[in-house]
């Protein structure tokens, strides 16, 4: 199989290097100057962070995702171009589970895929559908404390239901997840 490097552009706009090894297969990706989801400042905290420790502690899983905090009815937006995969809408008035999954390309053609959980789609929206960089694609959802939007990044395209979690004797890494926030190379302001 191709070797191929993974370059990170930090948004502090320094370059990093670094390997992503998904089923036995480096990826190349250049990653960085994609949009943030929240178009603000993104806040997080350790316990929200990807693979915390203090998740694993307190859930007795892994995170996949990083969770930016927010409110119910915060606009999410699409950090790229890309076609949407999957939609599920969730009626539950509270821990709603709903979320949006964008495929996206990296500059060498590989995809990956953002899931964006506790966020309900715009009812225009419906897989197939390309969205721009920086379109609207829902809401945040009334899910935990603080509301948040559940920030999650997975090599290749993602229809499986699972997202959120794993469990904790899995390195999500031989699946495919990737950081989020390295991804999008923001530092924990906390
Ligand atoms: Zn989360």
């Amino acid at each position: 199989m191709k070797k191929v490097v993974l370059i990170l552009t930090i948004l502090a706009s320094f370059l990093c290097v670094s390997n992503a090894v998904y089923a036995g297969t480096e990826y190349s990706v250049s990653f960085g100057n994609w949009d943030n989801p929240l178009a603000g400042r993104m806040k997080t905290n350790t316990e929200w962070n990807y693979l915390s420790a203090q998740y694993q502690i307190n859930h007795g899983k892994k995170h996949l995702g990083v969770d930016l905090e927010g409110y119910v009815g915060k606009q999410v937006y699409s950090i790229e171009r890309g076609e949407i995969i999957y939609i599920y809408i969730d009626d539950s008035s509270t821990y709603n589970m709903s979320n949006i999954r964008i495929r996206y390309y990296t500059d060498d053609y590989d995809s990956f895929t953002v899931i964006y959980g506790h966020c309900e789609a715009f009812s225009h929206l419906k897989v197939g559908d390309t969205v721009r960089r920086g379109e609207g694609i829902g809401n945040i959802t009334d899910y935990g404390i603080p509301k948040h939007l559940h920030f999650e990044i997975k090599l290749g395209s993602y229809l499986s239901d699972a997202w959120g979690q794993m469990s904790s004797n899995k390195n999500p890494s031989d699946y495919g997840w990737v950081s989020p926030e390295i991804f999008l190379g923001y530092n924990d302001p906390s």
